[in-house]
């Protein structure tokens, strides 16, 4: 079998930030990298789940809604995957900040916490999307240049 494309880069060398996977005609699928791989620094399923619901909810109640696929977290729990149509990457980073900015000031019931509209609806946490959620905003505050691996 072929090794897929996201199995081909260097995962000691990815630090945490935002940064393009692939891109499949019009769709660009983002790498948000949230905890630096193999370093025994991983999210727990709860703060996995807890950003999931925020984040989708509002990036596709946002400005971005229309054009975003997917989100949703990576099985190796040190980042997200974030999948979008026709948008320019910077047009995606200041939408993700907003809603990282959002879910850090949420007073609100977390959304789709209802039984009826998850598989796992008791494993959630407001509390531990927002904390995930601050420190990633502050590692794409910080994060210089554009959004290649490649440093
Ligand atoms: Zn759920």
């Amino acid at each position: 079998m072929k090794r897929i494309a996201s199995f081909s880069v260097d995962h000691d060398r990815i630090l945490p930030g935002m940064y393009i996977s692939r891109i499949d005609g019009d769709v660009c699928t983002f790498d948000l990298r949230t905890r630096r791989p193999n370093c025994g620094d991983y999210m727990d399923n709860r703060t996995m789940h807890s950003v999931e619901h925020m984040l989708a909810t509002l990036l596709r109640n946002g400005e971005i809604g229309e054009s975003v696929i997917y989100f949703g977290p990576m099985g190796c729990q040190t980042g997200f995957y974030l999948l979008t149509r026709d948008l320019a990457p910077e047009t995606v980073r200041e939408a993700l900040l907003h809603a990282l900015e959002q879910t850090v000031a949420y007073t609100g019931d977390m959304p789709g916490a209802a039984r009826k509209e998850c598989g796992n609806y008791l494993n959630l946490s407001l509390e531990d999307a927002k904390k995930e959620c601050a420190a990633y905003l502050a590692v794409l505050k910080e994060q210089k240049g554009g959004f290649s691996y490649a440093e």
